[in-house]
């Protein structure tokens, strides 16, 4: 069987500054890693292919320095990793961003299950998993926390639900995201960082997955980020001294004036 799984490169630091006039993430000189949530889809798809056979493809659209956590994910028991890289691309929004996505899969054309995270940990939204799904018009189940049951065609999951957990049968090939308690990452292995260092990254570009450059990008993006900004802290803290009866007598007293 085969497996794809998709992964973003995030900010690895809460230092984050927004270019005031493009209202875009300040990347350069930003440390960056995988989305947190994306390793626990890495795992997932190298532990399907170690219980199933077949081979398992990490995919990432983003600018050059993508390829580094590509790279990072050969080490982890990834067979290829490919970037999906070019200009057309910058500015996606997240409908973008799953069509880029799918036009790769397509272009990959033998895969059984597609793998995300739930969320990122910059764009936050969750939306590419099920925007995905919805363009290969395949079936999508969220918040996968285990892998029940797996054979040609067919997927059993378990899914995390507020009030508890939902059994959920789909045929394949299928979409999932996945939930951090859905498995524990491996560390990466001396043989795969090895590996890792001489792997061959290939990068595709608009044209080799036919992708039309109208719907990528910031042409092909609905939406529109029109104001970045950091949330001004307004609150004020006040320190009540002396004993404690006092220190309620002087909290009712201010309770009292705002209500
Ligand atoms: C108008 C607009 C402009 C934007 N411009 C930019 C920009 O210039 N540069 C920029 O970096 N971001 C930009 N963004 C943010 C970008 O659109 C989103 O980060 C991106 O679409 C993914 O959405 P998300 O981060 O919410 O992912 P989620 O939907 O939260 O991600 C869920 C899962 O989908 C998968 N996934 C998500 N993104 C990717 C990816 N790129 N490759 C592979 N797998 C992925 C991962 O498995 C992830 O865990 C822009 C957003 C908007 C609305």
């Amino acid at each position: 069987m085969n497996f794809v799984v998709c992964i973003k490169q995030v900010p690895g630091t809460t230092d984050i500054k927004i270019d005031p006039e493009t209202n875009t993430l300040v990347r350069e000189g930003v440390p960056s890693v995988i989305n947190p949530f994306d390793t626990y889809a890495l795992e997932e798809g190298v532990r399907l292919k170690e219980r199933c056979g077949g081979k398992v493809t990490a995919i990432s659209m983003g600018p050059p320095q993508a390829e580094e956590a590509l790279r990072e994910t050969i080490s982890l028991g990834i067979d290829e990793a490919i970037l999906i890289s070019d200009r057309a691309f910058a500015g996606s929004d997240t409908w973008a961003t799953s069509y880029v996505l799918s036009k790769a899969i397509t272009k990959i054309a033998d895969y059984d299950l597609i793998i995300c995270g739930r969320q990122t940990l910059d764009g936050d939204t969750g939306q590419v998993g099920p925007g995905l799904s919805e363009m290969l018009g395949v079936p999508f189940v969220a918040y996968v926390s285990k892998i029940e049951e797996i054979k040609e065609g067919y997927l059993k999951v378990q899914r995390m639900v507020e009030e508890g957990y939902e059994t959920m049968e789909m045929s394949l090939p299928a979409v999932i995201t996945v939930v951090k308690e859905i498995n524990v990452p491996r560390l990466p292995s001396l043989r795969g960082s090895m590996k890792a260092k001489t792997a061959q990254i290939p990068v595709w570009t608009a044209e080799d997955i036919s992708a039309d450059t109208d719907k990528a990008g910031l042409t092909g993006s609905p939406t529109r980020v029109v104001k970045i900004f950091f949330p001004q802290r307004t609150h004020k803290s006040e320190m009540l001294q002396g004993s404690t009866e006092l220190q309620v007598t002087q909290l009712m007293e201010k309770l009292e004036e705002i209500i």
